[in-house]
């Protein structure tokens, strides 16, 4: 057994890092290197399923497990600790509490709300971005309806905007216009009082994706009560609304909520570290190192890799995340037993699903279209598949999803 054993340290236990953890915990031998992973929570949660949680269609603790229940304790170790900084001159790891040596550092604590510098946002507006941050809209929400009252019209807590119709903003909705009647329900308010809006910079919902689908689902939302703001862009947040343009014209619209889900950047606690980024993103190599790098991964959203078939990089996503994870627990592995040869990665887009709450959704899956049921029962394999990557058919069966009717 090495004295010394080689630290492999991985930052940030979400699809990206915890993948790579899972699939590393299963190659290398505890002699072999001390594999160290570092997150804020002891918990990992389910990004893509944080809209449920925000609207509070899902309990917030289905999207979460605890970290010890995927991880083998004889081969890795698990610090609870926020990353504050990464000092890559000295091989070190800031912590909040600590700090860290490594010799193969694995960077993947995500991305952060792209805000684009609009005033008000980061005071005013909701971002989905975690466990707390989805339970605090969820919070908002409710106590919005719970101040309301029928008899005074004009009010605007139950005015609802949503900024961004991306494949998040529109899943938010998706599972808002499933709530509201609930919501109604329990707080006494006439549904025909609620207005739900969304708001959209680009000429059209979904920008890029495929029409009939993007219709589908716009009709879909329409009729569940949704008014569309099309070619608008917020300009700022207040805290009585948003104040939004269309071409020439500005207009002030109140809201008692605001959402803002119009893109992400990378996490600035990568750049600060000093490795070049574009929007907060690492532009990595092919291996997916950083640039410059002999032993730095990034992936994850924290990472940018081009598409070469348009010069476009990919949208980050999870699928994207987990398979660069498994590229990159071959690369460290293939590292650290001195091999030359590392892995170029290379992405394999099966498809993307966008719900539209619980039981409907679209998707466009191995070039195949799907709307309704079968686009429903799609997310769910998806979904489920997630959990099996990470911590097998117990995960599933725990955690997974199968309320398909
Ligand atoms: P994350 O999964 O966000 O994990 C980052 C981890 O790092 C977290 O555990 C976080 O706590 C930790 N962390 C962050 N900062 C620190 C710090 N300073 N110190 C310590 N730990 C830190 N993609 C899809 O492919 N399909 C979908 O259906 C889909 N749906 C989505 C739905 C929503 C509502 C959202 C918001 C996104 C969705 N995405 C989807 C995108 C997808 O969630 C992201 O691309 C994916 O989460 C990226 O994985 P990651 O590991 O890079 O980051
Ligand atoms: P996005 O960048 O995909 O969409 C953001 C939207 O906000 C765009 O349509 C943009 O035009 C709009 N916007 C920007 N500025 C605006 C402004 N000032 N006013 C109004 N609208 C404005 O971001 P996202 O939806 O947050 O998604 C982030 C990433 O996560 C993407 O890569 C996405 O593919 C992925 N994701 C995937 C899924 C899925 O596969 N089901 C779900 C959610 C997110």
């Amino acid at each position: 057994m090495l004295v010394n054993k080689p630290k492999i340290v991985i930052l940030g236990a979400g699809y990206a890092g915890l993948t790579t953890v899972a699939r590393l915990q299963k190659s290398i031998s505890a002699s072999e290197a001390e594999i160290i992973l570092i997150n804020k929570n002891d918990y990992h949660y389910e990004t893509t399923w944080l809209h449920e949680a925000s609207v509070g269609t899902l309990h917030h603790d289905r999207a979460r497990y605890e970290i010890a229940s995927v991880i083998k304790k004889n081969k890795v170790t698990f610090i609870k600790d926020d990353v504050v900084e990464i000092k890559k001159d000295e091989q070190k790891v800031i912590l909040a509490n600590s700090e860290v040596a490594y010799d193969y550092l694995v960077v993947a604590i995500g991305a952060v709300p792209e805000t684009f510098g609009i005033k008000g946002l980061n005071e005013y507006a909701f971002m989905i971005t975690n466990i707390n941050g989805a339970r605090k809209i969820r919070e908002h929400i409710e106590s919005q309806f719970a101040k309301y009252h029928d008899k005074d019209k004009k009010d605007p807590y139950i005015t609802i905007v949503v900024g961004g119709a991306g494949f998040t903003g529109i899943e938010f909705l998706g599972e808002l216009v499933n709530r509201v009647p609930e919501l109604c329900k329990e707080y006494d308010v006439d549904p025909a009082n609620v207005k739900i809006l969304c708001v959209e910079a680009a000429p059209t919902v979904l920008p890029g994706f495929d029409e009939e689908l993007v219709d589908y689902a716009v009709k879909l939302l329409k009729k569940k009560g949704v008014e569309f703001h099309i070619g608008t862009a917020i300009k700022e947040c207040t805290e009585t609304g948003i104040i939004v343009s269309k071409g020439e014209e500005t207009e002030e619209i109140p809201a008692g909520t605001v959402i803002w889900a119009a893109g992400v950047r990378g996490n600035p606690i990568v750049e600060n570290g000093g490795i070049e980024t574009t929007r907060g993103r690492v532009k990595v190599d092919k291996d997916l190192r950083a640039p410059g790098e002999s032993n730095i991964f990034v992936i994850g959203d924290s990472s940018l890799v081009i598409n070469e078939e348009n010069n476009r990089p990919y949208p980050p996503t999870a699928q994207i995340a987990m398979q660069q994870a498994d590229t990159c627990a071959k690369n460290v592995k293939a590292l650290l037993r001195g091999e030359q040869h590392l892995a170029a990665f290379k992405p394999d887009i099966k498809g993307s699903v966008c719900s539209l709450g619980e039981h409907d959704a679209i998707g466009l899956v191995f070039g195949k279209k799907l709307m309704g049921t079968p686009a429903s029962l799609m997310k769910k394999v998806i979904d489920n598949r997630a959990l099996f990557m990470v911590g097998g058919a117990p995960l599933v069966v725990k955690k997974g999803k199968f309320n398909i009717l």
